[in-house]
């Protein structure tokens, strides 16, 4: 017996068998076992997800010689030729090959006879969206007032295309790309079954190429037994593939993480002996980085569907968010701008290379925070951490302890050795108003709070003066409006201007300039900190 190819072998007979479109199956089946029956259904949904094979399946159904139910027999003549693809009611069209009004015209001419041996004659057409203006005219006439014995069946990958009047008039049902998972189990299903022995890497593999496809997933299961004579390994599936290896993404990954541009272009040339994909290489490295992120906020459910956990690990204990971040969004646009680079692996080149340029110099990792400015993942500048800067004047204000300006007040306000806790929060948040001999006046604002405003705070500070300027004195403070500012108004003022002109020099540098015009990335004011000995 000649070989059948795993598609067709494996192709569901009965709804309980279809993977992936339960909401289709319970729809129909409850429609079926209840003869609440429509004469047009249109499926719709990307290639080899099941369109066909649903179709044939209601086929069945409808003419089922046991009855109209969810369940044919399959035992029946009606069944078996239907499988078989040999049953005469039913009349399969590629309507990619038939676009003609006059196809068209000579298949309707035969709908007013009744079936030759079924309850339904049933037209299945594929790829109906191909049919030509004038023949989706001619159909719709018919498709307004089917004879009894007719069911129109309708496939498509393209339901835009097909005319509103058209669709207006059928039941539709969307058929959805299967994930991985389920054509992974379905996978695992088949091939014990085949006598094919595998290892999971190479069925992942597999599941991801074929994007969404059972029929794709199988033909490449076809091809892969061949292949490797019956033993899916990931190493020589990949290599049929033009994947690259696991073992090639950390490699990459590692000598970006460690800066080592030379280890990184030995690995890449190892890539291009091995023919490798260049798109799909880019996918792999999107989809390692799309787990180390995950990773980094649920480790436990990574890593159980994580193949190479010791490497994987590794990877994200040297990697931080703010750089899987970015490495992630610099391989979208490699990927992205892959066609415009002169060679593919040009592309692949600058993309990583632009990964190592960008590498972030988060604070986090120790590797790279020094005394200039560096570049977090989230493109925000993060200067090398440090106290707060003082206000302007305060620094430059005289040492002596005396106390006759604004200035001066802030200096001691912020530098006073003595003053703690309410006390020094009193004096930030009080303006200084005069000094006439051994008296001083502050003002308070007339929001100020009760806890700051209590007795004891302004008498610890006038103790705290006293001794302060050698000198005792007396503190008068007024609760009123003012124009002149308190230390904590001016402290607000000098940070504020001193980050504006630090994101004013950050943006005039290199990497962050690069960072604007690639990804739109700007300065977080929140993220800048300052030395502490040179807060300018
Ligand atoms: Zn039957």
């Amino acid at each position: 017996m000649s070989y059948l190819v795993l598609a067709r072998k494996w192709r569901p007979k009965y709804f309980e068998d279809v993977v992936g479109q339960d909401h289709v199956v319970r729809t129909l089946s409850h429609s079926l076992n209840n003869e609440r029956l429509h004469h047009a259904y249109l499926f719709t949904g990307t290639r080899g997800v099941g369109k066909t094979t649903i179709a044939r399946i209601l086929a069945k159904a409808l003419n089922c010689e046991q009855g109209v139910s969810s369940k044919p027999c399959g035992q029946c003549n009606a069944c078996v030729e239907v499988d078989q693809g040999s049953y005469i009611d039913l009349i399969e069209v590629d309507a990619a090959s038939k676009t003609k009004v006059e196809d068209t015209r000579a298949l309707l001419d035969n709908v007013p006879y009744l079936p030759t041996s079924g309850r339904y004659k049933i037209y299945l057409f594929d790829e109906i969206h191909m049919l030509s203006g004038h023949s989706f005219n001619a159909f719709l006439k018919t498709l307004e007032e089917p004879p009894e014995h007719v069911k129109f069946l309708m496939a498509t990958t393209d339901p835009q295309k097909l005319p509103v009047t058209v669709l207006s008039r059928c039941i539709q049902f969307n058929l959805r790309a299967m994930d991985n998972e389920e054509i992974v189990a379905q996978l695992e299903k088949i091939l014990p079954d085949e006598n094919v022995t595998f290892e999971p890497a190479a069925i992942n593999a597999i599941a991801r190429l074929s994007q969404g496809s059972m029929r794709d997933a199988l033909s490449i299961v076809d091809q892969a037994i061949s292949y490797t004579q019956g033993n899916l390994n990931e190493v020589a599936v990949r290599d049929m593939l033009g994947m690259l290896s696991h073992d090639f993404i950390y490699s990459i990954l590692i000598s970006i993480a460690n800066r080592n541009a030379e280890e990184l272009f030995q690995v890449v040339e190892r890539m291009f002996e091995r023919s490798v994909n260049i798109e799909s290489a880019l996918d792999d490295l999107l989809l390692k980085l799309h787990n180390l992120g995950l990773h980094k906020v649920a480790p436990n459910l990574v890593e159980s569907r994580t193949d190479n956990v010791e490497q994987f690990r590794e990877l994200a204990a040297v990697m931080t968010e703010e750089e899987i971040q970015l490495y992630y969004q610099i391989g979208l646009l490699g990927k992205r701008d892959l066609k415009l680079a002169p060679t593919a692996r040009i592309g692949l080149e600058m993309t990583l290379l632009r990964m190592m340029a960008f590498h972030p110099g988060s604070q986090s990792d120790g590797k790279s925070a020094d005394n200039s400015s560096s570049v977090s993942g989230k493109s925000n500048l993060n200067m090398t951490q440090g106290a707060q800067p003082q206000p302007k004047q305060a620094a430059a204000l005289n040492q002596t302890g005396e106390i006759q300006s604004t200035e001066d007040w802030c200096h001691f306000a912020s530098t006073a050795p003595n003053l703690k806790g309410m006390a020094r929060q009193f004096a930030n948040q009080v303006s200084f108003a005069s000094r006439e001999g051994n008296k001083i006046v502050l003002i308070a604002p007339p929001n100020a709070s009760p806890s700051i405003m209590r007795p004891s705070n302004s008498e610890t500070v006038q103790k705290v003066i006293s001794e302060y300027i050698g000198q005792k004195i007396v503190l008068e403070v007024r609760q009123e409006a003012t124009e002149i500012a308190t230390p904590d108004e001016v402290a607000a003022k000098e940070h504020s201007e001193t980050v504006n002109s630090a994101i004013e020099r950050i943006k005039q540098e290199k990497i962050p300039k690069m960072l604007q015009q690639e990804f739109g990335a700007i300065p977080d004011p929140k993220s800048i900190q300052f030395p502490i000995d040179n807060p300018k």
